[in-house]
């Protein structure tokens, strides 16, 4: 068959050959045949991100366990990886199979039997209490409950053997209870609760002073245990306890990102100390910087903030560095030359001196004129060899004043490249916005951190109304000043952390963590209102500035790309429905 290759046609020859052919339409086949006339070999298949993720998302997330799993699985769908997806599946499957290879029957059989048994001290109603207590609290983990259901049934056995025990023992003197497992597990559990109180009280809530919050859970919790006598409490605890250890996990994990946060800071810093030991108070500078950050509680913005700074200082530092230190060479060499020239003028002079005393004490002595002729000559071409080394001395102090202007005015030019390199990294140069680079790792860290606290995150889009208009009739340099003017309103008015990046020619996007839907359309909503009041200037005139935004909230199975893809499409509906306008996504 010949092949076709305009797109029209092609669909149509599929459809018709659809039917001619009587197979069913559905979208493979359509797939297929359409690859068949286009001539096109069939793709590999694409990876089924949208489908993992939902698996993912629709997997129970009551345990720890199952949590990172759902995390794992996501991480490798972000990957694109799907042997990492599959490996963490089986890996959990695995550990549910292992855990189903406990020897429940054998555990179930002793429950029965330990149940029936009259043990000392143990009435049928206390067994009751004691395993609905391990039954509740075991949750959905089976490995625990079948370590707990074997732990009581131990505990029941004993008391058994003791009371066997005591059957053959003569009885106490003392008129004493005999000590049975109920009585040992009586004298044990205030121990153990008082123990467990004093590990919440001391142990963890001091570990906790970063976060305050649940550094107090902490201490309630040891007050509650003590208090907690009824079943009803001890379960409301154990739920409570649940919620706390979930709070302490996802904290752990935090902890860990400021710890590579911190390393990498630290790592930045060991690196840069080479060049730094030039001058000490260089060095001083960075510590200070880092002392600052150490001094303040850590929060990952604070990091992110300290890192960035400090990043600026090294490479301006180096920059200055680089410069002063060619700028002390040209002059060293320059005062090298200088004394040299002095010297030479100095010996020569004081050659002049000594010849210019010979001259003379020849002139006294000359008795006739032919001498004195002589010696007058002499005179001449000292004072002239003199008049030369002068000359020349200035000469050469010229160019050597010279050569230090021309370097000083290339290492400035060195230092405006180096800054124009060293803001392309990740900032528009234009703009001082960031560039795309810099709003993909915003991106990342915005997103990771929205989902492992649970906040909300917005992002805006926005586009400059008739733009190619104000650039036809004011010129593109002005063009230019006015994105320069948006940009910077745009930082005036929105919060610290809040993100603005230059997406395109004339588009922008706002990222706006911690903020609902309501609040960050208020916030673009107060940005249009700014752009009113602080006008862009063109000489004398004020060039009203206007722009159309979509505004969208980070969903639970949102990319970096979906996200900015619905916020597009709202920021065009703005278009559509007039300009000027914030629309929500
Ligand atoms: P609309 O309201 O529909 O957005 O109209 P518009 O004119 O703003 O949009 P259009 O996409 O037609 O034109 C965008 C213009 O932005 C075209 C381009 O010349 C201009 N532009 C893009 N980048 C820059 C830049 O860096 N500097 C300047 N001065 N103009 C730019
Ligand atoms: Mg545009
Ligand atoms: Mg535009």
């Amino acid at each position: 068959m010949s092949t076709l290759s305009n797109p029209f046609e092609v669909a149509r020859e599929t459809l018709r050959q659809l039917a001619v052919r009587r197979v069913p339409p559905t979208p493979d086949n359509y797939l297929t045949l359409y690859q068949e006339i286009a001539g096109i070999k069939p793709t590999a298949e694409p990876f089924p991100d949208k489908l993992l993720r939902s698996l993912a998302s629709e997997l129970p997330k009551g345990t720890p366990e199952q949590l990172r799993l759902a995390r794992q699985l996501e991480e490798a769908v972000k990957a694109a990886n799907w042997n990492e997806y599959k490996a963490r599946l089986l890996e959990f499957i695995g550990s549910l199979a292992d855990a189903q290879k406990l020897a429940w029957s054998e555990l179930i059989g002793d429950l029965f039997k330990q149940w029936e048994a009259r043990h000392n001290g143990l009435t049928a109603a206390r067994k009751r209490e004691a395993l609905e207590h391990v039954l509740s609290g075991s949750g959905a983990n089976p490995e625990t409950l079948y370590n707990r259901l074997s732990n009581l049934l131990r505990a029941w056995g004993q008391g058994r053997e003791n009371e066997n025990a005591a059957a053959v023992e003569p009885p106490p003197v003392d008129n004493a209870e005999p000590r049975t497992a109920a009585t040992a597990e009586n004298d044990l559990l205030p121990e153990l609760r008082q123990l467990f109180a004093f590990t919440l009280e001391t142990a963890i809530a001091t570990q906790l002073v970063e976060s305050p919050q649940l550094a107090s859970d902490a201490k309630t919790l040891a007050h509650d245990i003590r208090m907690a006598n009824t079943t009803a409490q001890l379960q409301e605890f154990l739920t409570r306890l649940k919620r706390f250890a979930f709070k302490l996990e996802l904290l752990a994990e935090d902890q860990a990102e400021l710890r590579s946060s911190l390393l990498s800071l630290l790592r930045l810093l060991v690196e840069n100390i080479t060049e730094l030991v030039l001058d000490d108070r260089w060095l001083h500078g960075q510590i200070e910087v880092v002392r600052d950050i150490i001094d303040k509680p850590l929060s990952q913005r604070a990091i992110d903030d300290a890192e960035r700074r400090l990043k600026e200082i090294l490479f301006k530092q180096s920059q200055l560095k680089a410069s002063l230190f060619d700028a002390k060479e040209a002059i060293k060499q320059m005062l090298a030359g200088f004394i040299d020239h002095l010297a030479n003028f100095a010996d020569a002079t004081s050659e002049y001196h000594d010849k210019i005393e010979a001259c003379a004490e020849k002139i006294s002595a000359a008795d006739d004129i032919t001498s004195l002729e002589n010696v007058l000559g002499d005179v001449m071409r000292e004072t002239r060899t003199i008049q030369l080394n002068a000359l020349r001395s200035r000469d050469e102090l010229r160019s050597t004043q010279q050569k230090v202007q021309e370097s000083e005015a290339r290492i400035r030019e060195l230092e405006h490249e180096l800054e124009a390199t060293s803001e392309l990294v990740r900032h528009d140069q234009l703009t001082g916005a960031l560039n795309r680079r810099g709003l993909d790792e915003i991106f990342a860290k915005e997103i990771g951190r929205a989902k492992r606290h649970d906040t909300v995150l917005c992002v805006g889009l926005l586009d400059i109304d008739n733009f190619k208009k104000l650039n036809d009739s004011l010129g593109h340099e002005i063009g230019d000043q006015a994105l320069i003017h948006l940009a910077t309103v745009c930082k005036e008015t929105l919060r610290p952390q809040d993100t603005v990046a230059r997406y395109g020619g004339e588009e922008f996007i706002i990222v706006l963590p911690e903020t609902s839907l309501d609040d960050a359309i208020a916030a673009l909503t107060r940005l249009q209102r700014e752009l009113t009041r602080k006008f862009f200037l063109h000489g004398n005139d004020k060039v009203l500035i206007t722009f159309s935004a979509g505004v969208t909230q980070m969903e639970e199975a949102d990319t970096q790309t979906t996200v900015v893809k619905r916020a597009d499409a709202a920021m065009y509906e703005a278009k559509r429905s007039g300009k000027n306008r914030v629309v929500r996504a």
